[in-house]
């Protein structure tokens, strides 16, 4: 929760996002190979007038899984209706969202790999053949009902595919994978975003920015609003390189984008585990992290930049990950 640049979205964010949300295909930055399929398979579908197939979107947090949902309802032309798997608690919940769609219209679920088992199994009959089977009432007097659906598109959200039940990724006909941005289109992003939001960023500054933000267009936006309130009282208003780098250090984000908790994660494979190989529960152990933060929010990024490894053993630290803290690497007894 102290963490500065942690991906994960909150309430005050998503009210000042809301202008900077990309809402076409046309201004969803980077994501090449998602953005040329998902243009033609909704232009397919919009064709033919039917629904887009269901569709699984994956990737760590922040890097615009919800942006896609929402832009996939605006390109077709019809509703979203969101909600997330831990929200539905009750067979009966998605039963509620299910026979209130339209046709054509988007059900997003966030977090879809927390869907309870008997949610999910709702789930299948109404993906597949778009049809509700439902037991309503209890003891003799339950009897299961079963109801026509309209087409609809299910879009799933969540951090790692493994995570999903093989029958349900089973049922998407569409899965997309969000990969980490490079900087130049997190420079197009901070650029973008800076000029939604009426602040002043020269290239050199949102390239700073876009450098230091971990490969994820939520940090992007979240270190221009600090370099923003960085540059009105200590500057003229005006982020250039030098005051995006002044902001950011102030911030402890190395040049590196990482933070110190990704500092920590690196040094604590280093001193404690001789770097490796360690398990993620012994890690977690030792840094008192959840395992689902390690695995969705700090290995992902790290092992992007090469600065860990996964092994069949566990995960190591890299020769490159010595070198930027400047650490001699112990000998190999
Ligand atoms: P996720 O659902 O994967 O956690 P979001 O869709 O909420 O991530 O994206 C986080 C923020 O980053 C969004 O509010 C949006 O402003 C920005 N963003 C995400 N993807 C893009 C993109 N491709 N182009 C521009 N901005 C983006």
């Amino acid at each position: 929760a102290d963490r500065f640049i942690s991906p994960l979205s909150n309430p005050v964010e998503d009210v000042t996002d809301r202008a900077i949300r990309p809402k076409t295909l046309e201004d969803y930055v980077g994501q090449p190979v998602v953005r040329e399929q998902m243009e033609i398979f909704i232009q397919a579908a919009k064709m033919r007038n039917e629904a887009l197939d269901h569709t699984l979107i994956f990737g760590p947090p922040g890097l615009g899984k919800t942006t896609l949902a929402n832009i996939i309802a605006n390109e077709m032309g019809s509703e979203i209706k969101t909600t997330s798997g831990p929200v539905l608690e009750k067979a009966g919940d998605l039963a509620a969202l299910l026979t209130n769609l339209e046709p054509n219209d988007v059900l997003f679920i966030d977090e879809i790999h927390r869907l309870s088992p008997n949610v999910e199994e709702v789930l299948y009959p109404a993906m597949e053949d778009y049809q509700l089977d439902i037991m309503i009432g209890e003891g003799p007097a339950a009897r299961s009902i079963k109801l026509e659906l309209p087409p609809f598109t299910l879009v799933g959200a969540t951090t790692r595919a493994g995570l999903l039940t093989s029958p349900l990724r089973d049922r998407f006909g569409i899965v997309q994978r969000l990969e980490f941005y490079n900087v130049e289109d997190l420079t197009s992003i901070v650029s973008r975003s800076a000029k939604l939001s009426g602040t002043h960023i020269d290239e050199q500054g949102a390239n700073e920015v876009a450098k230091r933000s971990r490969g994820t267009p939520r940090i992007a936006n979240r270190l221009l609003r600090r370099a923003r309130d960085y540059a009105e009282v200590k500057g003229n208003g005006r982020i250039d390189n030098d005051i995006a780098d002044r902001a950011l250090n102030m911030l402890n984000v190395d040049h590196h984008g990482f933070d110190h908790l990704d500092r920590r994660m690196l040094m604590t494979m280093i001193d404690k585990f001789a770097g490796g190989p360690v398990g993620v529960e012994s890690l977690a152990a030792a840094l008192s992290e959840e395992r689902d933060t390690i695995e969705d929010v700090l290995e992902p990024y790290l092992i992007q930049q090469g600065f860990v490894m996964r092994t069949p053993r566990g995960r190591v630290v890299t020769d490159h990950a010595y070198k930027h803290f400047g650490i001699n690497k112990p000998d190999q007894g």
